[in-house]
Order: C-alpha cells, then structure tokens, then sequence
C-alpha cells in the first residue's frame, strides 16, 4: 500500500518538472480543473449543466482565445461527421446515413447558454463541434482564470461511442458528453473538430456531481464520493443508503489528474467488483441478461489478470479504481474506464477488454496526441493486448502480431496505403486508417523487437512508461528511448516505417557451393533498409544464424536465440543493392531462409528461401 502511495505521488508530482523532450523545448502542459454539476432528465435524454473550470497557462506563450469540443453537435445532420461518414467509399456501418436521420429529438447537442471569465462574460461562437471564445483579458504565462458556463444539451441516440439506448438495451452511454477544453501544446492548439475519430485532451482534476433518477446505476471515471449515502453496489457492507431526493441521487465523483470524464448509467446494471492487483478495485457493471452474465462473472479474474500483465510489462497503474462498464457501440478506453459491447462470447469479451484496458496506459497515461500519432495508441494497445491474451487465456502463440502482419500485407498491396503521419481524420478510407493504425502500428513494435531483440523491447516500454507517463510523448520520445535502450541507432526505422509507405522487401538472389565454400547473394529490392537474420539449415540437420548488419543502426543484436549459433558478419550499407558472404564451415546447406522468425515484414515473402 505505501509502495503505491508513493508511486502515484511520484507520478503526480513528476507533471510539470523540466524534462526535455518534444524537440528539445523544455516540456511544459496546461492544467484544467473541473467542477460540474448536471441534472439528467432521462425521459427527454436532456440535461442541464453548470461547469467551473480553472485553467492553468503553463505555456510560455500568452494565450487571447480559448476553444472547446462540444462532440455532441457532431450528432445532427449536416455535421462534419455525418457528411463525411456519407462520402467516404467504406462508411463504418454504425454511423452510415445515420445521422442524416436523426429527427431533432433524436440528434446531440451541447448548447452554450452563458460564459464568463473571472466573472466578466465573454463572447464565443459555436463552429460546429467547436466553441470559439474571444477572452476578455489574455492569460499570461503561469497565470491561471476560472470560466463559468451554463449549458443544456441532448444525448443523441447512440450512434457512435455516445448516446442513449445502445444496441444492446444500455440507456446512457455518456461520453464525450461535456464541454472539454481543447489541448493546447507545443504544437499549437489542437480544437479537432469531431469528424470520426480520436481525442487529445488537457490533464486536470474532475469533480462531477450527476443527478439522476435514483433507480439509475452509474459506472465510469472517478471516485464516487458519497458511496453510503447512494448505495448501488459502491457502499460499504451492511450499510443502508439514503432515501432519494425527488425521485433522485446526487452522485458526486473525483477523479484527480485525468484528461476525460466518462459515464453510463442504467436502470438494470448488475453491479460487482472485486479487488485486483495492488489493491486496485475493479468495478464490472452489465445488464441483467442470463445469456451473458457466466461471461461477465468468468471475465472478472481475467481482468485482474490483464492489469496485472499490463502493471508488469508497462508499468503500475497509477489509480485505485478501474470499471469495465457495458455501454456504448463496440469498445472505448476512457479515464479508469471502458465501454464495451457485452453480449459476445468469452474469448471476444476478455479480448475487448485487454484491448480497451492496454488504452490505460498508451492512451490515458501517456496519451499520445492520437488524432496525429493513431499508430502510437491503437498499434502499441494491438501489440500489448496481444501478448496479454496469449498469456492470460493461454493461446501458446509463438507470435500474437500475426494477424497484424496479414493486415499490413494486405494495406502495403492494396494501393491504398498512406503515411502513418495522416491525421486520423484524413485517411482516404476507414481501411487504410484501421489498418495503418491498428495493424501497421502493432508491426511496428513487433517489429522492432526484431530490430533491437525482444528483451531490449521489453525494456523500452518500461522505460518509455517511466520517463513519459503524464506527458504526451511523441514518435521521436519513443524511439529516442528505444536508441538509449538498445544503443542502436533508429531514426531510418521511424522515418521509413512511419512517415513513408516505403516496403520490405529483401531476397536471396543467389546461391553456390564450390568445395567447402558457399556463397550466398542477398538483394536488396524495397527502399526500406533492415538489418537481416539469415537462417540456414544444413544438411546433418544443424541450424546456424548469420546476421547481417544494417551499417546505419551502428550497432549489432544481441543473439535472438541462444540454441543457434549466431555469426555476425559484416555491415550492410543501404545503397548497395546486393551483398555476399561465404559459408566456410564445410557443412552442405539443405536450406537458407531470410528471418525465419517472420517478424521482419518482408511484403515479397517467395524470394525469401532458397533450398538445395
Ligand atoms: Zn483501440
């Protein structure tokens, strides 16, 4: 317990230090500190707000104009959202023409009915999903000013992460679902209108009050408060909750140093928890349905047993409480929560979970601007979550990125295929931005376990973890992390990989024997450079590796597998098309494979093994 005392003290109190990173600025980030009370209406699914927020200018730079999401506008025809998911030639099937369909009781909205700063009221106008506000008086640096907003607004029906009565019977999936600052940073403000995807927010602590009908169980961010008096699962033992007022509870939450507020709430959640790893309190809520309450109370151990991977792997999860709620269109991280779909089988359900969970720590404790850096978020949780699966419901995968590699192949071949620097909304096809993201992004980091070994890998997420938890890291932190670890050079892999659609492809372009020599000749045909693993079989049935240098990582692997032998020759410049060496030992070579682990990904596999 005090190990984990001070292990988020250290965490906390390490935001706002000087670190350098970020190209070589000196690291700084804003502060937002909300107080918000809400008063649902859950016949009319509208509610009204009040929010005090005190924001905090760490930038060096004076700011005159601030900007808000306000996601739920996205939920009315015309939007950006609806149009585009009507344009583009692969619309997600959940969004469609659905929205162009919304009847005005039916659409999202979030209206702005008053805002002022530090008492002043201020004007402000509504583009879209974003509020413009023009300030009264400039924040300087290390200054910090309180708005105070009214607002009413309208859960859409659920169409895509948020809304009300969700495919499978949940009434209120509530994310997205208040005015949210937008994240200003060393690149600028970033006040992303809500097109399709990804969210960057501002770290800051959330006190939420939500009044709501009193049959109504709430699951989601934050601490609640006022457990005893609410009762619904949250109380301790034996403990009789108080009567409701007017029908209704105020449920009050706190949830310190997170960049999102998330909840759903239903009449008929089935409520558990059980006690995870370091004392953490994980919260299951689900609908009363038979047909998948074994699945709901079979996943609870298995969640404990993913944090515990994630905990081991990353690195400990900083807050007391995490809840795998039943809610929303599929599945969402959010702050010490998700939203998931819940009728599926076992398999799906603890795989959704290890998915969503693995956000934690890429999404909600790093927290990557996503919308810029997608592959970083959706690839290291693909990653991660893959190898948490194969231990948790023991799949005794040799590699669980496989189905990532397939996916890349198929993008690499389609034509298709852009920079994993798109911004996430501008991807051609919802295609090409699942499988940059997800798939090419787990590659990347299966991948350069290949480049650097397995266990270097193993200790550049950790260290990654430590050095840039709370602070947004960039492309260049990681791999800045994975040079230190390894003592390899890396940039050509981040630049080829990930800013060019630039492919593998090395073969064996000739082999011969002549006495007690074979000489072996490589090609190099793809523009991306690779250092290789050169396997070789003989015919006594012996294996060998030869390692084939790449002349700019200026620095060797150690050996992936201590049962082979492992020759080291000599460097590979990436100019050369072709590159030989000799095989002296005596043996006859039975076959040669170019990285037999497959962990390169090679999109021409054919002229990769010779046999004799
Ligand atoms: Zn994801």
């Amino acid at each position: 317990m005090d190990y984990k005392i001070k292990k988020i003290l250290f965490v906390f109190l390490f935001i706002g230090t000087a670190v350098f990173a970020q190209n070589n600025t000196q690291y700084w980030q804003q502060k937002v500190d909300y107080k918000m009370t809400i008063d649902m209406n859950v016949e009319t699914y509208q509610y009204e707000g009040k929010q005090e927020l005190k924001y905090t200018n760490n930038s060096p730079d004076t700011l005159y104009r601030v900007f808000y999401h306000l996601y739920f506008n996205a939920f009315q025809p015309g939007s950006e959202m609806d149009v585009r998911s009507q344009t583009i030639s692969d619309a997600d099937d959940r969004v469609s023409s659905r929205i162009g369909n919304l009847k005005p009781n039916e659409t999202g909205y979030i209206n702005v009915n008053k805002l002022s700063q530090d008492g002043t009221s201020i004007s402000y106008e509504v583009v879209g999903t974003i509020l413009e506000v023009d300030l009264d008086k400039p924040i300087l640096p290390g200054a910090s000013t309180t708005f105070n907003m009214d607002f009413n607004a309208q859960v859409p029906v659920q169409i895509r992460r948020s809304g009300r009565n969700n495919a499978e019977g949940v009434a209120l999936s509530m994310t997205q679902w208040y005015p949210k600052l937008a994240e200003y940073d060393f690149e600028g403000w970033h006040a992303d209108p809500y097109i399709a995807r990804e969210f960057h927010g501002v770290w800051g602590d959330f006190d939420v009050t939500i009044n709501i009908d009193s049959d109504y169980t709430i699951g989601g961010t934050g601490y609640l408060q006022n457990a005893n008096e609410i009762g619904h699962g949250y109380q301790d033992e034996n403990v009789k909750p108080a009567k409701p007022v007017n029908g209704k509870y105020s449920w009050r939450f706190l949830a310190p140093n997170v960049h999102d507020f998330t909840w759903a709430a239903d009449p008929e959640y089935i409520h558990d928890k059980i006690t995870g790893p370091n004392g953490v309190i994980l919260h299951f809520l689900y609908k009363n349905n038979p047909e998948i309450a074994e699945n709901w109370k079979n996943l609870q151990e298995k969640t404990a047993e993913i944090m515990v991977y994630y905990n081991k792997h990353i690195g400990d999860y900083p807050y007391k409480q995490y809840s795998v709620v039943q809610g929303g269109d599929g599945g969402m991280e959010y702050a010490m929560c998700t939203l998931i779909t819940g009728n599926r089988n076992f398999n799906s359900l603890v795989g959704v979970t290890a998915h969503e969970m693995a956000h934690t720590w890429f999404q909600f404790l790093l927290a990557t601007n996503e919308s810029k850096h997608e592959w970083m978020d959706e690839g290291f949780t693909t990653y991660i979550s893959g190898w948490a699966m194969n231990h948790v419901m023991k799949q005794n995968k040799v590699n669980p990125t496989n189905g990532s590699y397939r996916g890349y192949y198929y993008l690499a071949k389609s034509g298709k295929e852009q920079p994993q620097t798109t911004h996430s909304d501008r991807y051609g096809s919802n295609m090409a931005y699942g499988i940059s993201a997800y798939s090419k992004g787990a590659v990347f980091m299966a991948q350069l376990g290949y480049i650097i070994g397995r266990d270097n890998l193993h200790k550049t997420l950790l260290r990654y973890f430590d050095e840039f938890a709370f602070k947004h890291p960039t492309p260049n932190d990681f791999i800045r992390v994975a040079e230190k670890v390894s003592g390899a050079e890396l940039s050509w892999y981040l630049t080829d990989w990930t800013q060019t659609t630039n492919t593998i492809d090395y073969g064996i372009k000739s082999v011969s024997s002549e006495g007690n020599k074979t000489t072996v000749t490589l090609e190099r045909i793809g523009l991306m450079p690779m250092p290789l693993d050169i396997n070789v079989t003989y015919a006594d049935g012996s294996e060998a590796t030869f390692y084939v240098p790449l002349q700019m990582m200026r620095k060797d692997k150690p050996n992936p597998d201590a049962s082979k032998t492992w020759t080291v020759l000599k460097d590979w410049a990436w100019a050369y098309p072709t590159y030989s060496f000799e095989i002296l030992n005596g043996k006859t070579v039975k076959s040669i494979t170019i990285d037999a682990s497959k962990l390169m990904a090679d999109v021409n596999p054919d002229n990769n093994s010779y046999t004799n």
